[in-house]
């Protein structure tokens, strides 16, 4: 049985209701997050809230009445839904409307929407001498704003779905020739011992475990170069991996049908290391 939490109150999957009115169904005007939990605790929660405080404040969409009692409702959703790990998926939208109309009525009061489903352990802890995964890089055809956590998906979904039939496991946007980011995810990349990772922008969502990784390696005394990451350079990259916080860690080994020259074994790679340290910081 999954629960969920709608607005105030806790409801089983099979309760819970949305109007069609709401402007998340009608528009997808709406922002998300989500939040992996390890053994029950809810993992960089405090990055995670404020990226949606930001996501809000720049859809100009109110913050719901609970606001302040997301952690508390997180915590018990995640004891209610039993699973050790789960994934925590947070959802705001504008709200309900009176019609359809694109300008909000300014009476409209958000909808808040939790639930969480378990979180598998990533397959590479699991063997990280599995097969690395395999993207198909696609012109980016997102708009301007992905700096903003939207539930407007379809750009995503039209992308994976198109690798995913031609056998691949992601997608990698560019946009002119540059990597921007993960179709659900941030890339990094090794060249010569030096990691580097597009910067942030609004042409890329500022990840929780970008930020992470990013803070991993400076305190290994590794130093991580924020420029631009050119598609033609990453097929010839020591090591690709991609980083979300549902994925934590993965590898990339093969591009576009271009299998990488990666010349290291598992255990000299940076992924690999990165993997065995990632929850030493907290
Ligand atoms: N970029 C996009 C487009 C994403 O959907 C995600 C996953 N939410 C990420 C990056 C990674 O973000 P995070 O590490 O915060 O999960």
């Amino acid at each position: 049985m999954t629960w969920t939490y709608l607005n105030k109150e806790f409801l089983r999957r099979e309760e819970v209701k949305i109007s069609p009115f709401d402007r998340g169904f009608l528009f997808g005007d709406g922002v998300y997050e989500v939040i992996p939990v390890y053994e029950e605790k809810a993992f960089l929660l405090e990055d995670h809230l404020a990226r949606l405080g930001r996501s809000l404040n720049s859809t100009g969409i109110k913050n719901p009445q609970k606001w302040n009692d997301i952690p508390g409702i997180i915590h018990e959703l995640v004891k209610k839904n039993a699973f050790s790990n789960q994934s925590v998926y947070i959802q705001v939208t504008r709200g309900e409307d009176s019609i359809r109309n694109h300008i909000p009525d300014p009476k409209v009061q958000p909808t808040l929407f939790i639930t969480s489903s378990e979180l598998k352990v990533n397959p590479y802890r699991l063997d990280p001498q599995k097969k690395g995964l395999e993207v198909k890089t696609l012109e980016d055809p997102r708009w301007n704003r992905c700096d903003i956590k939207a539930v407007t998906l379809l750009a995503n979904i039209m992308a994976m779905k198109e690798a995913n039939l031609e056998g691949n496991d992601g997608v990698i946007f560019c946009a002119n020739g540059e990597i921007t980011e993960g179709a659900a995810s941030n890339v990094f990349a090794v060249f010569d011992n030096q990691v580097i990772t597009t910067p942030e922008s609004n042409q890329i969502l500022s990840g929780i475990t970008r930020k992470h990784v990013i803070s991993l390696l400076n305190n290994k005394g590794i130093k991580v170069v924020e420029t631009v990451l050119k598609l033609g350079d990453i097929y010839k990259a020591e090591e690709v991996w991609v980083t979300s916080s549902t994925q934590e860690i993965q590898p990339v080994t093969k591009i576009d049908g271009r299998e990488l020259d990666i010349k290291k074994s598992y255990k000299d790679c940076l992924w690999y290391e990165l993997l065995t340290s990632y929850f030493s910081l907290t």
